[in-house]
């Protein structure tokens, strides 16, 4: 948890939850220890869907489905949804997932791994939502700035990895330092192409929101 506690639950206790479907769900991927995105994440999505209207989304890391039926659900009418799984007992829970919440039309599931995927997908796409492996970010990003119109919104979950980001490299476990190292890389991309703009946010895990436009950063 990045943000204190005691503000996450204030927070959280305006939230009017989603559709049953959805609850229920979310409990059967938690008891599952398999993840989905956190309730304050899930509250700014529903709002980036009401706001943007995005009508073509793409999303990297499907789990189980949760936060592409999310999107499905609270995203305009007609919208659609392509995501990306590569773990195999994952993308048959999804499939399940979709078919059992009728949503197998606007939603379709790709096998594989993104980087692979990702440059042969075509574009525009209105939506990004990055929630896959932390440490692939930097990989994706060409290929997702490729698919990204103007106007376009990338959204990428996780990324402060729960507060580590913020220590010294030595301060984390060897084993996430890499992570750590190309998560940084990730933000200061992000925060510095000509092309975009984009705000870190300490919601849920951490969340990027950026832009892409043709931007001249006054002088
Ligand atoms: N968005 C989901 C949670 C995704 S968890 C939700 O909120 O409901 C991250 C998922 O990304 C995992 O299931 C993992 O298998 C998948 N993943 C990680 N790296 C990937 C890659 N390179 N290509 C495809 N999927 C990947
Ligand atoms: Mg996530």
């Amino acid at each position: 948890m990045i943000a204190d506690e005691r503000m996450v639950a204030f927070i959280n206790s305006f939230d009017k939850g989603n559709t049953p479907f959805l609850e229920n769900l979310e409990k059967e991927a938690l008891a599952a220890r398999v993840p989905v995105i956190r309730r304050e994440t899930q509250g700014l999505i529903r709002f980036l869907l009401a706001a943007h209207r995005p009508m073509k989304i793409l999303e990297v890391g499907t789990a189980i489905g949760f936060s592409a039926l999310l999107m499905s659900e609270y995203g305009p009418e007609g919208c659609h949804i392509t995501t990306i799984e590569k773990c195999e007992k994952r993308l048959a829970q999804a499939a399940e997932n979709f078919a059992r919440a009728g949503r197998q039309q606007q939603i379709t599931l790709l096998a594989g791994d993104a980087l692979d995927i990702l440059r042969e997908l075509e574009g525009p796409v209105d939506m990004i939502f990055m929630d896959a492996a932390k440490g692939q970010y930097i990989r994706f990003l060409p290929d997702i700035l490729r698919l990204l119109p103007e106007g376009g919104l990338l959204v990428s979950d996780n990324v402060l990895q729960g507060g580590d980001i913020a220590e010294s490299r030595y301060a984390v476990t060897r084993r996430n330092r890499t992570i750590h190292a190309r998560m940084r890389e990730y933000l200061y991309e992000l925060t510095h192409h000509p092309r975009l703009r984009t705000c870190i946010l300490p919601v849920g895990d951490g969340v990027t929101l950026s832009v892409k436009n043709c931007l001249v950063d006054p002088e």
